[in-house]
């Protein structure tokens, strides 16, 4: 598996605008949109700005800054999304064996309805 950015991929697109996308939020440090095949009904994607694979490649390399920008975005979508009270489900896939499809980080929201046990 390669750690090397590919800014092809989908997610960097929709930073650069190239490809359009249902925009929740966007700060300095984030972007968030709905996912394109919700699987809940609320299923939001938040990406940090920068280049970064995955979760691993993005605990690992990127500043202090944009951890906590990051972090605070995915919690700030949250909760303007009214979920904090109802109650909410983070995931992120991290390589070959959690399917990850899209080599830029993102953390999926889930939200909407009980969500029911993680089975995995
Ligand atoms: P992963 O399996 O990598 O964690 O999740 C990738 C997610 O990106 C999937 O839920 C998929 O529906 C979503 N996705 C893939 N391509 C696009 C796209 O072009 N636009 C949006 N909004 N979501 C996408």
């Amino acid at each position: 598996p390669t750690l090397e950015y590919d800014d092809q991929n989908i997610f960097a697109k929709i930073l650069r605008g190239e490809i359009p996308c249902r925009k929740v939020f966007e700060d300095e440090w984030a972007l968030a949109f709905d996912d394109i095949n919700p699987q809940a009904p609320v299923h939001v994607l938040v990406i940090p700005k920068g280049a970064y694979v995955s979760w691993d490649d993005f605990s690992a390399k990127a500043s202090d800054a944009e951890v906590a920008g990051f972090v605070r975005a995915v919690g700030h979508v949250a909760r303007e999304l009214g979920l904090v009270e109802p109650g909410y489900r983070l995931l992120a896939n991290i390589g070959i064996d959690a399917h990850q499809e899209v080599p830029h980080l993102h953390v999926h929201i889930f939200g909407g309805k009980p969500l029911g046990p993680m089975l995995m």
